[in-house]
């Protein structure tokens, strides 16, 4: 008898719908059970893309779990999350240019060269969880910065030691008997060396995607790797309202 009711009330949980005036729903909010519109409704849920796992909630109930994350997720230490970043950032950024410098020798140099920008997703994710991490697992929209920042860095910083191992192969060919390395002015490096081949790329389409798209992921990574907990939301939309929406279109 008592399994019964459970399974009848589980039954009303999961069909809300009390079909009222044609083309009106209401529905209950499911932490307050008062009945809304179904347009007013949200869906929220803590994890991005996964509304599987989320509540549908009214307005007021709403801003009281954004009131509630917040205070959860807020007062994120920025000094700290900066100091785990920069870590991240030599973690991947010693090792990855340690590999060039000491692989610029073989055929594929061109791929060698930009393997900071091919790989940007490396960076992106070490260094976007090593500033979640510092931040105190909390969430802000500085520390996502932060990440992108020293992702776009890390990835600058590889290409430059890439530029530098190329100059430094020539080098090897005209002074046979060795020299010295010659730095390069990383400013210049940045506008005459990274923009104007990015402006002006001759290799392949292609490899130029694959640095181009390479970066973007690689920062949207680092943004993604490096957000704290939230509440994401969606517009409730019913069976019955999609139907309509679909007849309409
Ligand atoms: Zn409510």
């Amino acid at each position: 008898m008592a399994k019964d009711n459970i399974s009848t009330r589980l039954e009303q949980f999961k069909e809300p719908i009390q079909p009222t005036i044609e083309g009106q729903e209401e529905l209950a909010c499911a932490l307050c059970y008062r009945s809304f519109p179904a347009k007013e409704l949200m869906v929220a849920s803590k994890e991005r893309f996964n509304f599987e796992a989320a509540v549908v909630v009214c307005p007021d109930c709403l801003e009281q779990l954004q009131v509630e994350m917040k205070e959860k997720s807020g007062g994120a230490d920025l000094v700290l999350a900066l100091i785990w970043g920069v870590l991240g950032l030599l973690i991947v950024t010693v090792p990855l240019s340690l590999m060039i410098w000491f692989n610029y020798t073989w055929p594929d140099r061109e791929l060698w060269l930009w393997l900071g920008c091919y790989l940007a997703f490396l960076p992106g994710f070490v260094i976007g969880r090593a500033v979640y991490y510092g931040s105190g697992s909390k969430h802000s929209l500085k520390q996502q910065l932060l990440a992108v920042v020293l992702t776009l860095v890390c990835t600058q910083l590889i290409t430059y030691v890439a530029k530098q191992a190329a100059i430094n192969f020539e080098m090897d060919i005209i002074y046979k008997n060795g020299h010295a390395v010659e730095l390069l002015n990383p400013f210049s490096y940045f506008f005459n060396f990274f923009l104007d081949s990015i402006l002006n790329f001759k290799t392949s389409q292609l490899a130029l995607a694959g640095i181009v798209f390479g970066l973007l992921i690689g920062l949207v990574v680092a943004w993604l790797a490096s957000a704290g907990p939230q509440l994401f939301t969606r517009p409730f939309v019913t069976p019955i309202s999609k139907k309509n929406n679909s007849g309409k279109k």
